[in-house]
Formats: structure tokens, sequence, C-alpha cells
């Protein structure tokens, strides 16, 4: 097994890395402010962080999947809000398109979001819908060469402004979750589509979402994204990839934990010495660093099984179960280290932890991961 990096990962990870540092005193700023992180996204982009993996034919950057989840290692330590921004154009949005999309889709919205220009969105939650998809009502109804949409998303990240929007739909209710079909979207240019306000929410202050309504949103024909009615195969292929991205998010949000967590017990002084000193500190410290360890190995095995084309659902599971909870526990014990600090909002171990929560659920919940898991168990 050979865990070197090639020099192009190298590069891209030092370089995001850089650009992480570059915007971390902003981003804590931002989320005192509960402000949308518009500037940290655009010099992301500049930087060309938004289509690191999209196909280069689309404006993308070209590298694997792995490179990818090397740099949202490295953003997410400074602004877990801009990195998960960037995963809805690059893992969701993107892979979607990359993965399903015909052509003429791939030519006319890849390269606006590879690049940052505009924000994409992947609407599949539903009030009835969450872990079952099979409980979807937003339908759409074939009318001539157009689909009519009518229903109602929430949770949507980036709701609130994203241009595109890959949305999941019923197209064959005889059919339960075998008759889901996923459009493409124009947001901004389909009448009938509505954004409800923006939900105030424990973390990730940076990351909007909303509810998108649609109400007689007729969209083209040539809209469809894959099979007809075969949309449930669409979302699940694109969240196993999303998984492994969100589990890398984890693994940085982690790492800025022990960051700050060490730092602090090296320079807080309490019975006459650091806390760095006390085995119970070094403990945790130890426990923190070996589980983001796991959590980063399972991360880039998953990833790596995606670029080889091999089987990955159980793995991008395993990677999202275990760097999520690795993320949240090592938030716990972070606030822990900092004592009263811990809880004041100007230190970073405070938006950090209440940022981790939602990775346990996002993308499926934890428990969802553990049945994908055990299903495979099972098998065996
Ligand atoms: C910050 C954030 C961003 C999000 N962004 C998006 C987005 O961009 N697009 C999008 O479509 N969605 C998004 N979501 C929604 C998210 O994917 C859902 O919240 C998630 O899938 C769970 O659905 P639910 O909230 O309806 O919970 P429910 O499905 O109602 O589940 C409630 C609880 O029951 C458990 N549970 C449910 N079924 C089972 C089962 N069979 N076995 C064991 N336990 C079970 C769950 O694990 C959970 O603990 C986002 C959520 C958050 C918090």
């Amino acid at each position: 097994m050979d865990f070197t990096l090639t020099p192009a990962q190298q590069t891209v990870q030092e370089n995001a890395r850089t650009a992480a540092h570059a915007v971390k005193e902003r981003a804590l700023d931002l989320d005192r402010r509960g402000e949308f992180p518009q500037e940290i996204l655009f010099q992301w982009a500049r930087e060309g962080l938004f289509g690191l993996a999209l196909p280069e034919a689309y404006g993308g950057g070209g590298h694997d999947y792995l490179t990818y989840c090397l740099a949202q290692m490295e953003l997410a330590q400074a602004c877990p809000s801009s990195a998960l921004l960037l995963h809805l154009n690059q893992a969701l949005f993107g892979q979607g398109l990359t993965l399903f999309g015909t052509e003429e889709q791939k030519q006319h919205y890849l390269p606006p979001v590879a690049r940052g220009e505009v924000l994409a969105c992947f609407a599949l939650t539903e009030p009835e819908a969450g872990s079952d998809p099979g409980g979807l009502k937003t339908a759409a109804q074939q009318e001539g060469e157009a689909w009519v949409i009518n229903g109602i998303k929430n949770f949507v990240t980036a709701g609130d402004r994203a241009s595109y929007g890959l949305v999941a739909t019923v197209t064959d209710p005889s059919l339960g979750a075998k008759g889901i079909s996923v459009f493409v979207v124009d947001l901004e240019n389909t009448p009938g589509v509505r954004r409800g306000p923006v939900e105030e929410k424990v973390g990730l202050r940076g990351a909007p979402l909303n509810t998108l309504e649609f109400e007689g949103a007729r969209v083209p024909a040539a809209n469809l994204v894959g099979k007809l009615n075969q949309g449930l195969k669409v979302a699940l292929a694109v969240l196993d990839g999303a998984r492994v991205g969100a589990a890398a998010q984890a693994v940085g949000l982690g790492k800025a934990v022990l960051a700050h967590a060490r730092d602090y017990a090296k320079e807080r002084q309490q019975f006459g010495q650091p806390l760095a000193n006390l085995q119970a500190i070094q403990w945790k410290l130890a426990d923190m660093a070996a589980d983001l360890e796991a959590a980063a190995l399972l991360t880039c095995k998953a990833a790596w099984l995606r670029d080889q084309g091999q089987p990955y659902s159980t793995a991008a599971a395993m990677a999202k179960k275990v760097a999520t909870d690795t993320a949240m526990a090592a938030a716990l014990e972070g606030v822990q280290i900092l004592g009263g600090y811990g809880c004041l909002t100007a230190y970073p171990l405070e938006r950090l932890f209440r940022d981790a929560k939602a990775g346990q659920i996002y993308e499926g919940t934890n428990e969802i991961m553990r049945l994908i898991i055990a299903r495979e168990v099972l098998q065996g």
C-alpha cells in the first residue's frame, strides 16, 4: 500500500492550506455576525478550488476525487460553512451532472458552477421525506415538451441564492421510490419557483438553507438528468460521493478543533503549569489525534475506491459516519479543554462545536449510514 501523495495532490493540498489560512480570521467574524461568506467564496473561486474534481472540458480542474477530499480537509479547517457551499457545487450538483447529465446539460451548466461564478444546490429533502425518499411528494407531470413541477423542498443549502438546482421529483407515483426523476432547474429564470426565508440554525451559519417551492414550474424535457424514473439511482450515486466529501470536511473541522485545543493547552496555566502537562488533557488530545487519523484514512480510502471505479457505497458510509462522529466528539472535548472559555464566542471552539453537529445529519444521517454498513455486514 502506497500512501504517498502525487505531486499534483501535494500541490493542491498546499494551495488549499494557504487559501484556508488566508480567510481563517474573517470566517470567524462572519459567523459571529451570521453573514454569507461571499468574499471567501470569491477568493476560493479565483484560486480554482470550486471545480477541482470536475472535468477540465467543462471548466473544472480535472483532478481525482481524492485530491478534492484533501482540499476539503484543509478548507473546512478555516470555514466549514464555505467548505460546504463549495461542496454543493462540486460534489452534489457538479458530480451529479458529470455522472448523469447529457452533453448539452454539461456544456451549459457545468462551466459557471466549476468556476464558482454561480452557486448550485441539490434539492432532495421534503417536509415528509427526509431519510426516506419514498415519501417524496414534489411531483413532475409531463405536458408536451415540458415537465411541470409542483411541491416543496426544504433544507436546501444555498436555496436562497443558487442559480441552478438538481431537483428530485415524483414522475410516477404508482412506483413509489422507483418512480422518482431528477431535473436540472434554472432557479433564476423559471417562473413558479419561490425561495422561502433562510432558516436560523445552530451551526454552519454562513451556509444558508431554506425551502424551495415549485408551483407550476415548467422545465424543458431536455432537463431530465439520467433516465426517467431512475432518479433514486441518480440521487444515491451522487450522495455516495458527497458523503466522502462530507467526511473530509468533518476531518478538517476536527483538525481545527485539535489545533486550537492543543495551542490553548500549551498556553493556559493552572496549578503552576500548562494544562498540556496534565495527563488527563494529553489523553484527550491523543484520542482526538488518533481518531482523526483513522477518520482521514477511511475518507481517503473511500475516495480512492471511487477514483478506481470500484464499489464504494459502504466505504463512503463508514467514512461519513466515523468522520462526522469523530468531529463531534472532538468538538465536545475541545470545548472541555478550554473550560469556560470554550463556551465563549470569542474563542473558535464554540463555533466549531456548533458547526460539527449538522455533519452527523446531512447527506444521510449517521443512523442511515449504519443501515448501509449493516446491510453489507449481514451479507457476509
Ligand atoms: C445543515 C443541513 C444542510 C442540509 N442540506 C440539504 C440539502 O442541501 N439538500 C437536501 O436535500 N437536504 C439537505 N439537508 C437535509 C438532510 O439531508 C436531512 O435532514 C436528513 O436526510 C434527515 O432527514 P430528516 O431531517 O427529515 O430526519 P428524519 O428522516 O425524520 O429522521 C429523524 C431521526 O430518525 C432517524 N431515522 C429515520 N429513519 C431511520 C431508520 N430507518 N432507522 C434508524 N433511524 C432512522 C434519523 O437518523 C434521525 O435521527 C440538510 C440538513 C442540514 C441539517
